[in-house]
């Protein structure tokens, strides 16, 4: 049982064999078709006034003459539309939701409530400075925690998600290598990366240059300093890694890139696992995003919205992009010109986006730190760390884990326990769906086969970890006594079954015709 006291396996539909209901809906779980499909263009959720006999366009030429041909319903039909739409879907607000890499925490409400005060939401970048002050002091605000959590001088704020700022940070050490008038090609990144920082390098027109591990899943050092040479530009790790653990050899590995003239990157989205217990800028680090919407909380997937602060060593500060936001006589103002800027001693290496950053996520961010306080960041950093080895610990006697010894934030675990069934990870991963639990990261990190990457975030209780803990378990054990069916042919009851991600990510059907002229079918039916 679990703690609503039902049972945790899954039952069988108590329904007769074969029997279907009228409606299509399943109980109170309703079937929705696409809004094109139910809304007509004769409907419309609002009356408007007749225009008068002599009304002018005042658009002139531009005014539409045609049909607009969106589908129109009343506004009970609308709501009830897209609440049905949102049901279909998992989010954090439903339950755990344990991907690895990606931080999936509780996005307290607080924060929703200070970003949506109008002094932060209803502004625009286009207003006057003076209009805007407390805007820019709260950005000032949170570019000071941000250096101080991580101990370093500087921070560019405009980077919009991590990937970004992973561009920002190559692009700042672009612009100070070649200041030195010392151009170089090679960025070197571990084979365990995430795949932004191979692209990330190749975008910025360098070679990527793959970094072995070690047997413990770690940045082998001696492979690293036979592949440092003066062509170098920078090497481009994440601490804790992608397989969950911690450089231990960080501070050697930094001296050894800069003894040969290059720069450090480190990939920031796993800072929930050291904010407040270790500083990147005392490791050596040169330049680092900060993925505000892991880390930090604040709503994130679906491909956005996120934000990517970059902070920046000495060595690097002055290449740091516009704007930033600058003081003077208790004035704020955002340095927008290079000229500006060149007075302090900054050569900006250009501008990464047309605005200043994303107030929202700054919002979000900010009221996140200042609620918990430098002792309950630290607290967060250690319950994540905590909750990851709870769970590594219950799990390890029956699924295997990748790495020996205790993890930092996330557990991961490779398919050698699935060795003699039928089932895969994919496989594991869809019989989640079934059981209520979105699943975890998989196939990620590429350094072990089949990988498992599961992040409970400290946000998670002990009996909600217990009850995933007892599933997987149970699923494990499904695997293993050969109920294949369970999983090959999951989700079951979801309300989408086994997609074709192949087609959908190679073929996607981004369009909706009427089925009466469809030319082509959905490629993931
Ligand atoms: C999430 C993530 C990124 C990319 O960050 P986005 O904000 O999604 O662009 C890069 N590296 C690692 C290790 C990540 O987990």
């Amino acid at each position: 049982m679990n703690r609503q006291g039902r049972p945790t396996q899954p039952v069988a539909s108590s329904a007769p064999e074969g029997l279907t209901t009228f409606s299509g809906n399943k109980g109170l779980q309703l079937e929705e078709a696409l809004i094109f499909e139910i809304g007509t263009t004769q409907t419309t959720g609002v009356d408007l006034a007749d225009l008068p006999a002599n009304a002018k366009s005042r658009i002139g030429d531009l005014a539409r003459t045609d049909e607009i041909g969106l589908p129109g319903l009343t506004e009970p039909e609308t709501m009830r539309h897209y609440v049905r739409l949102s049901q279909k879907n998992y989010a954090i607000d439903s339950g755990i939701y344990p991907l690895g890499s990606c931080t999936m925490k509780h996005n307290p409400r607080l924060n929703e409530k200070m970003a949506r005060l109008p002094g932060f939401s209803d502004i625009h970048p286009m207003q006057p400075q003076s209009t805007v002050q407390g805007a820019l002091e709260l950005i000032d605000t949170l570019a000071h925690w941000l250096k101080v959590i991580t101990g370093m001088p500087a921070v560019a704020m405009s980077p919009k998600a991590g990937a970004h700022g992973e561009l920002c940070g190559l692009m700042a050490i672009r612009a100070c290598l070649e200041a030195r008038g010392d151009a170089r090609v090679r960025v070197l990144v571990p084979e365990s990366a995430h795949g932004t920082n191979p692209a990330t390098a190749a975008a910025c027109g360098y070679k990527v240059d793959t970094i072995p591990a070690t047997e413990e899943g770690r940045v082998d050092l001696e492979a690293l300093k036979a592949k440092l040479g003066d062509d170098v530009a920078a090497l481009m790790l994440t601490n804790p890694n992608t397989c969950g653990l911690f450089e231990r050899d960080i501070i050697e590995i930094c001296e050894a890139v800069h003894g040969a003239g290059a720069l450090v990157y480190c990939d920031g989205a796993n800072l929930n696992a050291i904010m407040g217990k270790v500083r990147p800028g005392d490791l050596g680090i040169d330049a680092m995003h900060i993925n505000l919407h892991k880390t930090f909380s604040t709503p994130h997937g679906g491909g956005g919205p996120g934000a990517g602060p970059v902070v920046l060593s000495e060595t690097l500060a002055p290449f740091a992009p516009l704007p930033f936001v600058v003081v003077t006589d208790g004035t704020f103002s955002l340095a927008e010109y290079a000229p500006e800027a060149e007075a302090h001693g900054a050569q900006p290496f250009g501008r990464l986006t047309a605005f200043h950053g994303q107030m929202g996520m700054f919002v979000r961010a900010l009221s996140f730190m200042m609620s918990h306080g430098s002792d309950g960041i630290a607290q967060a950093a250690e319950d994540a760390v905590l909750n990851a080895n709870y769970i590594m610990a219950s799990l390890k006697d029956i699924m295997t884990a990748s790495f020996e010894g205790p993890c930092m934030h996330e557990a991961l675990f490779d398919d050698r326990f699935l060795k003699d069934t039928d089932v895969t990870t994919l496989d594991m991963a869809k019989a989640m769906i079934d059981e209520g639990m979105h699943p975890m990261t998989m196939y990620f990190p590429l350094v072990v086969h089949g990988a498992m990457l599961i992040e409970p975030t400290e946000s998670e209780s002990k009996q909600t970890l217990d009850a995933f803990i007892s599933t997987m378990r149970q699923l494990v054990e499904a695997a293993k006594a050969g109920e294949t069916e369970r999983f090959t042919g999951a989700p079951h009851f979801a309300p989408m079954k086994r997609l074709d991600e192949t087609a959908a990510a190679r073929k996607p059907v981004l369009r909706w015709t009427p089925e009466e002229n469809a030319s082509h079918s959905a490629a993931a039916e």
